[in-house]
This record gives structure tokens, C-alpha cells and sequence, in this order.
């Protein structure tokens, strides 16, 4: 060990380091601090600022809770991962049933800063969430480029969900949603 250590010093060894790629980051970085009137729903901003300033994908933050505390937060990591169906709901639900060591979510809350696709929808059914709360409606996503509204209109009308999903803090996710506008992303 000793000699191997002198081979270092001289300068005749070289110690293997591992390389690790770069996280991918992209080229601005939100300035933008959002507030929300909701604790949770500013948490789940903080996820999709955090997302969006290292280019995981689009500007999506999602926190579940149960009894008052946070058990599972993501963000949307399509691009991150070349994953289309890593959005944040999704990815918040695969940390709570991790943390609470179950797939059923009974008793837990969603936020999220975009209304749910039907995908995340059925998701948080899938798993007995009680309730969704969502900043920007699937009209504002659609907005910045996201295809919620076309596919929503192959799954019919929401109003059986009227009492399922609410609507808060809208105006700090549509400053989350320009923020995001602003900054170079990739569309998909
Ligand atoms: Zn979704």
C-alpha cells in the first residue's frame, strides 16, 4: 500500500477515479421565486423550479401528504430519463409508496402545479389518493406546449372529477409556467 502510494506521489501511478457524466443542465437557470398561499403547492413549485433549471422536463412539481406531512415529492424527468411517462405526479407517487412501503395511498393528498393528464389521473386513482389539488388548468399546459387538451378530449369531460380535483394557487403556477417559457427547454 505504502509503495503504491509513493508510485501516486511520484507521479508514476495514476489513482482510477471514476468519470460521472455532467448532469444535464440547461444553459439559464430560473430567477423567478414563486409564491404560493398553500405550503405544499409552494413545495411543488420548488420541485418543477428545481426540474426545470437542471432541463429534467417540463415545469411539473408534485408533493403527497398524509396526517400534514410531505411522504413523496418528484418532478417531471421525460427528458432526464427519455421516459415519457415520468411526470411528476408519477414520480411522487413511486416515492411515497416507496417511504410508506405500500401501493396503496389511502389517506394521502396530491398537489401539483399543472392539472393531472389522464395518465397521472388514473394513476392517482390507481393508488386511492383522496384528493388533487392542481395549480394550472390543462388549458394552461396545453399553453406552453404540452398536448394535455388533445388527449383529455379523447377521454371525454372532467365533471365526474368536480369534487376530486380542485383548483389553487393558479396565479403562481402560470409564473411558474412563464418562467419556464422563458428559459431554452425541449419540447415534447
Ligand atoms: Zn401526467
Amino acid at each position: 500500500m505504502k509503495m503504491y502510494k509513493n508510485l501516486i506521489t511520484m507521479g508514476l501511478l495514476v489513482p482510477f477515479l471514476p468519470v460521472l457524466p455532467p448532469e444535464r443542465e440547461t444553459k439559464s437557470r430560473p430567477t423567478l421565486s414563486v409564491s404560493a398561499h398553500n405550503p405544499y403547492m409552494q413545495m411543488a413549485i420548488d420541485e418543477a423550479l428545481d426540474g426545470i433549471g437542471k432541463g429534467h422536463g417540463g415545469p411539473f412539481g408534485c408533493v403527497i401528504v398524509k396526517d400534514g406531512k410531505v411522504i413523496g415529492r418528484g418532478h417531471n424527468r421525460v427528458v432526464l430519463n427519455n421516459d415519457p411517462t415520468c411526470h411528476g405526479e408519477i414520480s411522487a407517487l413511486r416515492a411515497a409508496g416507496e417511504a410508506l412501503g405500500t401501493f396503496d395511498l389511502t389517506g394521502c393528498e396530491l398537489y401539483t402545479t399543472g392539472e393531472p393528464c389522464p395518465m397521472c389521473l388514473c394513476a392517482c386513482l390507481w393508488a386511492n389518493i383522496d384528493k388533487v389539488y392542481y395549480g394550472c388548468t390543462i388549458k394552461d399546459n396545453d399553453s406552453i406546449g404540452f398536448r394535455d387538451e388533445k388527449f383529455d378530449r379523447l377521454f371525454g369531460d372532467r365533471s365526474a372529477f368536480d369534487e376530486y380535483l380542485t383548483e389553487i394557487d393558479r396565479q403562481a403556477c402560470l409564473a411558474l409556467f412563464d418562467e419556464y417559457r422563458r428559459m431554452e427547454h425541449v419540447n415534447y
